[in-house]
């Protein structure tokens, strides 16, 4: 390898907003991240819906999650008004 031309490669925490940490090798130092194997649907098996905007709400409003149908149609004429 030719010398300083190469990044410090070295231990980085990861640090993921579900609270797991792990440690990976990597030239940029600590990271953060939003999702990791230990929360993800993928890995976990669980659909756990992130949903900060509340669109999934919303579609469930509009479209209706219950098999009440009239329930349903009722809660569109709501959104029409
Ligand atoms: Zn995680």
């Amino acid at each position: 390898m030719k010398k300083e031309i190469h990044p410090n490669y070295r231990i980085a925490t990861v640090t993921c907003s579900c609270g797991n940490t792990f440690q990976t090798k990597t030239t940029v130092g600590d990271l953060k991240v939003e999702i990791c194997s230990k929360c993800h649907p993928f890995f976990t098996g669980t659909q756990k819906l992130i949903d900060s905007a509340g669109r999934v709400e919303k579609y469930y409003r509009r479209y209706g999650k219950s098999e009440n149908k009239n329930e349903n149609e009722n809660q569109e004429k709501e959104i029409k008004k």
